[in-house]
């Protein structure tokens, strides 16, 4: 009965299995191809720096226009990337494509920018990737102080001398580095004395209520106040409201990323806005 049993429960679940690995199998074919069609696009969204409420920089945000599918966001597509090793020559083309964007707008005579560029624990751990990103600086032309490299906690879990190597190379370039989403991974504060990072990004699930939930802006509050006397520069993502803008304010917080400012958007449109340049937070 029981070998009855599974037998049928084996026949229930198999359509549906069947359908989740062929779609699976579906985007993986189309990610593989996506990159020689030139199917994905590079959206920035203005980091602005409340010294003066200027636009400091922006990050990199890469996006899939597949021709059928429409616009497809990176958390859809980017663990699949990871999964199948893809990540690397897109995160390679997409770390291009904001270098020379960057140095564009510079020629075009546009105050200097700092692009962030998110970098997969995948691709940084690459023998070549050093390489790689001083070649691209030099191809693009890009100075290196306008470039800054955004990894997770994750990046940091393993292996700490490589990566304290790689840091150390990196820095010797002369790009800086931020830690994304701090605060949501393996989060080690003895990691971030050790690699000298430049800006320790404060995940958006603290900001989101931050206004409303007291241990959150515990959270927020102790991880601005360790950045500043680390010397290191805090940024908060995912800022919606100017409530929120205005905690981050009172709490001194270095720079600021989040819709209460921008949505991320084309090229063209991040142009039109640095072209204005305005102080953004005192509209
Ligand atoms: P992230 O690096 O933490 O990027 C911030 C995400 O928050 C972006 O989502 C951005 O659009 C979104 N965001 C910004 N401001 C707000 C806000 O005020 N409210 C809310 N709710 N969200 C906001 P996006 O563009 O969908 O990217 C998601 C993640 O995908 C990124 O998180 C990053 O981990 C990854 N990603 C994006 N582009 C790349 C890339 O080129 N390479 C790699 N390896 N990962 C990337
Ligand atoms: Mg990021
Ligand atoms: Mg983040
Ligand atoms: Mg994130």
């Amino acid at each position: 009965r029981s070998k009855e049993k599974g037998g049928n429960s084996y026949h229930y679940y198999y359509p549906d299995m069947n359908k989740r690995s062929l779609h699976r199998l579906n985007l993986e074919i189309h990610l593989r191809k996506a990159l020689e069609r030139n199917e994905f696009r590079v959206f920035y969204q203005p980091i602005v720096d409340l010294n003066n409420g200027k636009i400091f920089g922006m990050e990199s945000l890469v996006r899939w226009h597949h021709p059928e599918w429409g616009i497809i966001s990176p958390g859809e597509f980017i663990p699949l990337a990871e999964e199948t090793g893809l990540i690397v020559p897109i995160g390679n083309w997409v770390l291009k494509q904001a270098c020379r964007q960057n140095k564009e707008w510079q020629s075009l005579g546009h105050a200097p920018l700092c692009v962030s560029v998110n970098i997969s624990a995948i691709q940084f751990h690459q023998p070549s990737f050093v390489h790689y990103v001083e070649q691209t600086l030099l191809e693009t032309g890009l100075e290196p102080r306008l470039l800054c490299l955004e990894i997770t906690e994750n990046v940091a879990m393993t292996n700490v001398s490589y990566i304290m190597d790689t840091m150390n190379k990196l820095r010797t370039l002369g790009v800086s580095i931020s830690i994304d989403d701090f605060g949501t991974g393996y989060s080690s504060f003895s990691y971030l004395k050790r690699f000298r990072v430049h800006t320790l990004k404060i995940d958006q699930s603290f900001i989101r209520d931050v206004t409303s939930d007291e241990e959150n802006a515990a959270i927020v509050t102790a991880l601005i106040a360790m950045s500043r006397k680390l010397k290191i520069k805090s940024l908060a993502e995912g800022v919606e409201t100017r409530e929120q803008l205005d905690f981050l304010i009172s709490q001194g917080c270095n720079e600021i990323q989040g819709y209460v400012f921008s949505k991320p958007m084309p090229a063209p449109d991040f142009e039109l806005m640095i072209r204005e340049n305005k102080q953004l937070y005192l509209m």
